[in-house]
């Protein structure tokens, strides 16, 4: 009998006759000699099959099917050195679930809008697949990281009353004839949980309706955004740390195949270690000043400082202690100089700029009422989070780390579009 294997553990059954279901990634004929390359989902597999070695049907259905065609075949598992994942298969039974008639996507040299209207076929290739399972790798650390260090998970609402990051990017919904909005982040929800539970996080989608078009926004993307309670600025910065450097071990040691695919240098991974570099706001400015930027104490740092910034330093960088009038309304002012916050961003190296926004936020009842008018905010919008400065209140610290911005660095990706399986970006709302 042949077990049912999959590719990414062929290798537990060498000389054993296994049983494959998949698709035909590429298929070459020789005579009397067929090599399909067979992608199961889980990687990608030589099938070599042998006219003489089937049957006189399943040969002629093994030059029917096309690229894409759905197949089983049996057969025997060999080491082979030379095949790229190390293993091959010598098949010795073949069948064709559904043979596919001009797959649309077998021409090497696709324009990238033809691949992002076709997103649901463009996800079986070889790249695309690779990065897919990168990301799953991703989202799986990040959970496991803070589940590990005693986070519970902590799901916020999506459809929500109020702004938290700005009310340039809403997503305006109808909510039985009210204004409602998509969320923009889960961050004021979080804080809530933190008094609740301690330490926690949610993780969900978030949504800008950012209106223009870079190779970092999305208008929908994913968001961890752990908080917890008793957490200064301090604790903040070393936590990400831990966090960023798990996630970065977790795929160096789990996707060593889908790196080698989507070609990934690791040295720069491999050095993703604690302690990462700091830089203030101030000392930023000052770098980038003379390096030819014109930017001036109290500007928003945009997408060229940022890759300027991260192609500095050879490690994850936080840049810290913004001008608070360029950052949110619930960010602790830094007791030294109140000017600044207590907030980080963390910049990731090889150009990829910011993936992570942390900060401590304010507890303070009266300081948080007081920003929240000095920043045009209605107060009687946040009568719930002002509670939480009512009762109990205490120091608290958390950060969101986007996930396609993460999956587009690990991954070393020109655009954020391939970091998610089925991207919205301006103008760009199918598949
Ligand atoms: P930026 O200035 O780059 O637009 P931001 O300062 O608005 O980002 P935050 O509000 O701090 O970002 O959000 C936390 C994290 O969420 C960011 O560090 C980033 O990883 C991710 N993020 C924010 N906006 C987007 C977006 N439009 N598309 C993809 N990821 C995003």
């Amino acid at each position: 009998m042949a077990v049912a294997a999959t590719v990414a553990t062929i290798g537990e059954y060498v000389g054993q006759e296994v049983t494959l279901k998949g698709w035909i990634h590429t298929k070459r004929e020789k005579g009397k000699i067929a090599f399909i390359v067979l992608r199961d989902g889980t990687g990608f597999i030589q099938v070599v099959l042998e006219q003489d070695r089937i049957s006189p049907n399943e040969w002629e259905e093994l030059r029917e099917a096309s690229l894409e065609s759905s197949v089983i075949v049996r057969g025997l598992v060999k080491a082979e050195p030379r095949a790229p994942g190390g293993y091959e298969i010598q098949g010795l039974f073949f069948k064709a679930f559904h043979v596919t008639k001009d797959w649309p996507l077998g021409r090497k040299d696709h324009g990238v809008d033809f691949l992002m209207d076709n997103r649901h076929l463009w996800i079986r290739s070889r790249r695309q697949s690779a990065i897919l399972r990168i990301r799953h790798t991703i989202e799986t650390a990040m959970i496991e990281f803070l589940n590990k260090n005693g986070f519970y998970r902590f799901d916020a609402p999506i459809i929500t009353a109020a702004a938290c990051e700005g009310t340039t990017t809403l997503f305006e919904v109808d909510y039985h004839g009210d204004k409602a909005y998509l969320s923009q982040s889960g961050q004021l929800y979080a804080e809530a949980g933190a008094l609740a539970l301690g330490k926690v996080y949610t993780f969900g989608p978030a949504f800008r309706a950012e209106k223009s078009k870079t190779r970092r926004h999305l208008l929908e993307f994913w968001m961890i955004e752990p908080e917890a309670a008793w957490f200064e600025y301090e604790d903040n910065i070393q936590f990400q740390e831990q966090f960023v450097s798990y996630i970065v071990n977790a795929v160096l040691e789990r996707n060593a195949d889908d790196l080698k695919i989507l070609d990934r240098p690791l040295e720069p991974l491999m050095r993703v270690k604690p302690p990462f570099p700091r830089i203030t706001y101030t000392e930023a400015v000052e770098l980038l000043g003379k390096n030819g930027f014109n930017v001036h104490w109290g500007d928003d740092l945009g997408a060229p400082e940022e890759t300027f910034l991260s192609n500095y330093f050879d490690k994850p960088v936080f840049l810290t202690h913004f001008p608070a009038k360029i950052k949110a309304f619930y960010m602790q002012p830094d007791p030294e100089n109140p000017e600044v916050v207590l907030a980080a961003d963390l910049l990731a190296p090889e150009g990829y700029g910011e993936i992570i926004g942390g900060s401590q936020r304010i507890h303070d009842y009266e300081l948080l009422r007081q920003k929240i008018r000095e920043f045009g905010l209605k107060e009687e919008d946040y009568q719930w989070y002002l509670d939480l400065r009512r009762y109990g209140s205490v120091p608290h610290s958390g950060f969101g780390i986007g996930l396609e911005r993460t999956v587009a660095w690990i991954c070393k990706l020109e655009h954020i579009r391939e970091a998610v399986p089925f991207p919205r970006m301006l103008h760009k709302l199918t598949p």
